[in-house]
């Protein structure tokens, strides 16, 4: 919670549950990256928040930026990034939309399988293509290991098979796991690049890049290491196993660059128990997993929520979002304490909410409308 959102809380006027972005965090957030990991260029990534402020912001700063889609790539056109300022990172991707960010001027783009390769080679020759490889995600609070990448040990097939189709072969990706703990979670990826940089030199292909993808955090109710940390554990890990012979390397920072920037206002509707000597008390907001909280699947991301009674009494309670829909309760497995004084009608603050809630709200499931956001 910085002050300017503070103060922007304080004068509102409308109603309903809403985001609030501080730039200035952003911009700090931004700054710290690039001082953390001072010779890797930071290649935001879109779909954390792609608000337009934000990725003005960012344009002007100096970013790069990872995209996931036509319409992100669009985004940050409108923005105002030149094209070259773009990696296509999503594996996966119709062969249309590949000419389409071709047109735009995109020419890097990332492949995990054969098949994804000749659609690149088809719809956007003479590409820059980066292989990805897989990871196991361990330490990390929300996992992208089994759905991306290819086993380390074909990845040299891949990038020969864009090399014999005219593409340049550019180098490896990975990502270690969004919300990751583990400081040390590079090594073993950055370990399966450089052999893969080894076999495809024997190959007479010189690849040159390495994405060390996201997977920074951001603060949630759980203590996170120091930027620096990743930084130098990053930095070992590439001295490791490549020697002094460092690849260009990049970074595509999402959660860790916007997360702690946001911070959700919402309200409770209805507060219940369910017999009438329960401790646990039912708290029903009016936010919930269809309109923003997603990332609370298998209460995987744990908001920290704080309100105006905190230095009250605490007691457990159950906290769910208000539509007709019984997966839409938040945290149950593991209560969380909210005072016990906690009234109907009051307000609640979502912290580190900047990342992975607006896109993730739908359009209007029971009728309730798309999660707000101002940016300032
Ligand atoms: C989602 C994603 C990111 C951002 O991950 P964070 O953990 O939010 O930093 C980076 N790269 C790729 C390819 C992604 O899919």
């Amino acid at each position: 919670m910085t002050v300017r959102i503070r103060d922007f809380l304080k004068n509102r006027t409308d109603e309903g549950p809403c985001l609030v972005v501080d730039n200035e965090v952003v911009r700090e957030n931004y700054l710290a990256f690039a001082s953390a990991l001072p010779d890797t260029k930071v290649y935001y990534a879109v779909k954390a928040n792609p608000a337009p402020e934000i990725l003005k912001l960012l344009v002007e700063l100096g970013s790069c930026f990872d995209v996931a889609s036509v319409n992100e790539t669009l985004d940050v056109l409108a923005a105002g990034a030149t094209p070259d300022r773009i990696s296509y990172g999503n594996p996966i991707k119709k062969e249309s939309d590949i000419a389409t960010a071709f047109r735009l001027g995109v020419t890097l783009f990332a492949v995990d399988c054969e098949a994804e390769v000749e659609k690149v080679a088809r719809a956007a020759p003479g590409s820059r293509v980066i292989c990805r490889i897989r990871c196991d995600g361990s330490g990390a609070e929300w996992p992208l290991s089994r759905k991306f990448g290819c086993e380390p040990e074909f990845a040299a097939d891949i990038l020969e098979h864009a090399h014999r189709l005219g593409l340049v072969a550019y180098g490896i990706s990975f990502h270690v796991g969004s919300q990751q703990h583990n400081v040390q979670a590079w090594d073993a990826a950055l370990a399966s690049a450089a052999a893969v940089f080894r076999t495809c030199g024997e190959r007479g292909i010189n690849l040159a890049m390495v994405n060390l993808g996201g997977g920074f955090p951001a603060k949630y109710t759980r203590k996170t290491p120091k930027l620096e940390a990743y930084g130098r554990a990053i930095f070992r890990a590439l001295r490791r196993h490549f020697g002094n012979r460092i690849p260009e390397t990049i970074i595509e920072p999402g959660r860790g660059l916007v997360g702690n920037a946001g911070v959700i206002e919402a309200e409770v509707v209805v507060i219940a128990k369910r017999t009438p000597e329960d401790e646990t008390r039912w708290v029903y907001l009016d936010i919930g997993k269809f309109h923003g909280l997603a990332e609370t699947i298998d209460e995987s991301i744990r908001y920290p929520i704080r309100t105006r009674r905190d230095r009250d009494e605490m007691g457990p309670c159950v906290i769910a979002g208000p539509t007709c829909d019984s997966v839409d309760v938040l945290y149950e497995k593991t209560p969380y304490p909210l005072p016990v004084s906690l009234a109907i009608g009051d307000k609640v603050l979502i912290e580190a909410a900047g990342a992975y809630t607006t896109m993730y709200s739908s359009i209007g499931f029971n009728g309730f409308p798309p999660l707000k956001q101002y940016v300032i």
